[in-house]
C-alpha cells in the first residue's frame, strides 16, 4: 500500500482545525502550514475559510503567496473553501486590488449570499455522487464566472458552488464543519493523484555505463 497523503492545511487565519480532523478521519497525515518551508514534501494544501482579506494580507506577510504559486506549478494539488476560493480566484469582482492567488479561473463576489441571512444549509447533488450533500454557507462568495477549464461540480440557485481544474478545487461553502467527509475523502484522492502524476512515469532501467564494475 502506497503511503498516505501528506496535507497542509493553511493555519494562519479561519477554521484550519476542523479541515485537519474532517482529513485526519479520512486516513490523511496532516501538516499545519504557516510558513513558505511548510509546504515541503505536501502532496495538497487547503486554504480554509475566515476572512479573505486577513488571509491575503497575511499570506504576503509570511511570502506564502508566491510558495504556494511555485507548490501549485510543481503540481500540488489546492483546495480553497469559503474564504479560501476567494483566495485561490484569478478575479475578486469589486476589490480589484484584494491580493489573491489567481490559480483557478474563476471570478467571484464576496459576501453575495450573506446580506439578508448570514448563513444557511441547502441540500446539493454533486456531480457523480448518489446522495445530496447537505451545504453550510456563512457569508459565502458567489462564483460569477468559470474559465474553460473548469468543471462545475455543484451548483445552487443556478451559480457554480463547487468548481474544478485539474490542479484547484474551490467550495464557496463549509464541508469541514457538518460532519459528511466526502468533500474530504475526494481532495486525498485529489491528493494522492497528484502525487503520481509528479512522480511522473518509473525511471529508465540504468544504462549499462552506469553499472559499477
Ligand atoms: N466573507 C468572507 C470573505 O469574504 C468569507 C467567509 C467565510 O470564509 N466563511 O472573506
Amino acid at each position: 500500500m502506497s503511503e498516505p497523503a501528506l496535507v497542509g492545511v493553511l493555519a494562519v487565519q479561519g477554521d484550519f482545525r476542523e479541515h485537519r480532523q474532517a482529513l485526519e478521519r479520512c486516513g490523511a497525515r496532516v501538516a499545519e502550514v504557516r510558513r513558505p518551508e511548510h509546504l515541503r514534501g505536501l502532496d495538497g494544501l487547503v486554504i480554509p475559510g475566515g476572512e479573505s482579506s486577513t488571509i491575503a494580507k497575511l499570506l504576503r506577510a509570511y511570502a506564502l503567496d508566491e510558495a504556494i504559486r511555485r507548490f501549485a506549478d510543481a503540481g500540488g494539488a489546492l483546495w480553497g473553501t469559503c474564504a479560501g476560493a476567494i483566495a485561490v480566484a484569478r478575479e475578486i469582482e469589486g476589490h480589484p486590488d484584494q491580493p489573491r492567488l489567481g490559480l483557478l479561473d474563476i471570478a467571484v463576489a464576496r459576501n453575495a449570499y450573506g446580506r439578508q441571512v448570514a448563513s444557511f444549509e441547502v441540500d446539493l447533488a454533486v456531480t457523480g455522487w448518489h446522495s445530496a450533500f447537505r451545504a453550510l454557507f456563512i457569508r459565502a462568495p458567489r462564483i460569477t464566472c468559470v474559465g474553460e477549464g473548469v468543471s462545475v461540480l455543484a451548483v445552487y440557485d443556478g451559480r457554480p458552488v463547487a468548481v474544478a481544474d485539474a490542479n484547484t478545487l474551490a467550495t464557496v461553502f463549509h464541508p469541514e464543519l457538518t460532519g459528511d467527509d466526502r468533500w474530504h475523502e475526494a481532495f486525498v484522492r485529489r491528493c494522492l493523484q497528484a502525487r503520481s502524476r509528479r512522480a511522473g512515469p518509473l525511471p529508465e532501467a540504468a544504462p549499462n555505463e552506469a553499472r559499477s564494475s
